[in-house]
């Protein structure tokens, strides 16, 4: 499972990245490319691609994942002034990392797309 997902190998600490925070559902990491002055990913420990992969077994996971968004905003100073929580799922997004995961992005006033 995601031999060859960038993810994984930061999760296994096989490739480089800063980890801001981590419990036993998912872990945090700052965009490479970041797209707002504080982007994050917020990435499940498991990997998996869709919504559509799952489970009544990943809901604690799922529970976890907005839970560390909201601890992490509190780090980053992001809370009171606000921040967006993304999902991309699908070529249509431009989703490019197979490994489900969700932007928090925030620092700037953000565009209205959603
Ligand atoms: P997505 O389009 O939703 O699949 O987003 C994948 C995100 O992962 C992009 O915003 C990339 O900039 C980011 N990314 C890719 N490689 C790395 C990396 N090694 N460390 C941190 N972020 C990365």
């Amino acid at each position: 499972m995601g031999n060859d997902c960038i993810f994984c190998k930061i999760r296994d600490g096989e490739m480089a990245g800063e980890i801001l925070y981590r419990d036993n559902h998912c872990f945090v990491i700052r965009d490479i490319a970041p797209q707002a002055p504080v982007h994050l990913l917020v990435i499940p420990n498991i990997h998996f691609t869709f919504l559509s992969d799952l489970t009544s077994e990943k809901h604690d996971m799922i529970g976890a994942i907005f839970s560390a968004a909201k601890e992490v905003a509190a780090g980053e100073k992001v809370d009171i002034s606000g921040y967006r929580l993304v999902i991309n799922q699908g070529a249509n997004s431009g989703q490019i990392v197979d490994h489900l995961h969700l932007h928090l992005l925030g620092g700037q006033l953000l565009g209205n797309m959603c």
